[in-house]
């Protein structure tokens, strides 16, 4: 029986690697369905790394991570897993693409978030290269300059008021005539004179070249196509959180959940499964960024230690 099953190896899924096995753990495995280093390796800058003063891409952010956690004895299997089970004798059974299955002590899921897409034309081919879900990580890239931000709810409302602290415009892009974000959040963005908002509007297409998005096609009420000529557009139309795993053969999740699919936990990152942690961008209250679930895959592996501890 392994000591801890991970599940993910995102920044959350290696710190608590890290943390569990140098910590003591023998026989932990960090279960990845691809190469270790999570959303962030999609990333061709980041720059807000505490202690990391050289912006890097993604990717060669992320490799030392698991060589590190390699080094004191983790181990990564490259694998899916489908589904994680309590047993009646308080191990779980961790059910793993193709069949096969692995008995562990205490679980820690790490299997993050994607922010959904938006669907217009060039989202795809520009993301990452204008396009972009997270105005903390991206918004520095657009000082003084326009951008556009296309949502409705609080979370494109309080990034939108982000950037107008760094950007000299915004155009606020939303399909519905009213917003559905707080009453107090609406009435700051409307206050703000560096948002303009455009309701009942969509973006058809996101156009640019090598270089990167030149500007956003939209189309207003009456089918019209307006342009705007910004380098950048921020979508925050919602969040798919993937917790598929933790959802048990009665359609029931096997610990807590918020409303919103992310999983609830205490400030140990305990869910309400003994023996069960849950960190990263998938628990609920997540602010989606490296640094914080690094925190969080080091606190959930500390709980886990002390928790296989308790056992003996
Ligand atoms: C384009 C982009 C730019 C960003 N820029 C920044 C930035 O500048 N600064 C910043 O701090 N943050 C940034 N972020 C956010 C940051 O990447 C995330 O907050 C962080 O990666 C979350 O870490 P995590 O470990 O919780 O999850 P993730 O990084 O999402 O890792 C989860 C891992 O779990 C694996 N997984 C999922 N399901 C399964 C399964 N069933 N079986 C096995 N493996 C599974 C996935 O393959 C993935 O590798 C950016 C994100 C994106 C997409």
């Amino acid at each position: 029986m392994l000591d801890l099953a991970i599940i993910g190896g995102g920044p959350a899924g290696l710190s608590a690697g890290l943390y569990a096995t140098r910590g003591g753990l023998k026989n932990v495995v960090m279960f990845e369905k691809g190469m270790p280093g999570g959303q962030i390796t999609s990333s061709s800058e980041i720059e807000n790394y505490p202690g990391v003063a050289q912006i890097t891409d993604g990717i060669s952010f992320m490799a030392p991570w698991s060589e590190q956690c390699m080094r004191f004895g983790l181990r990564h299997e490259m694998v899916g897993v489908q589904q994680i089970v309590k047993n009646t004798d308080n191990s779980f059974t961790i059910k793993i693409e193709g069949g096969k299955t692995e008995l562990a002590k205490a679980v820690i899921v790490c299997t993050g978030s994607a922010p959904k897409r938006a669907g217009f034309k060039g989202e795809d081919e520009f993301f990452g290269k204008g396009v972009s879900t997270c105005a903390t990580c991206d918004g520095f890239f657009y000082k003084n300059k326009e951008v556009a931000v296309l949502g409705g709810g609080d979370t494109a409302l309080e990034e939108a008021l982000y950037l107008s602290h760094i950007c000299s415009k915004i155009y606020l892009i939303h399909r519905r005539d009213e917003f559905r974000a707080a009453p107090s959040t609406v009435e700051k963005v409307k206050a703000s004179e560096k948002i303009e908002c455009i309701t009942s509007a969509s973006v058809d297409e996101v156009y640019g070249d090598s270089s990167g998005v030149n500007g956003v096609k939209i189309r207003l009420k009456d089918s019209t196509i307006r342009t705007l000529e910004v380098p950048g557009i921020f979508t925050f139309v919602g969040l798919n959180v993937r917790n598929e795993i933790l959802k048990q053969d009665n359609g029931e999740f096997l610990c807590d959940m918020e409303e919103g699919g992310q999983v609830k936990v205490n400030l140990k990152m305990q869910t309400s499964i003994s023996g069960l942690f849950a960190a990263g961008d998938l628990r609920q209250d997540a602010p989606k960024q490296v640094v914080c679930a690094a925190g969080d895959g080091a606190v959930a592996a500390l709980s886990a230690l002390a928790y296989i501890e308790s056992l003996h």
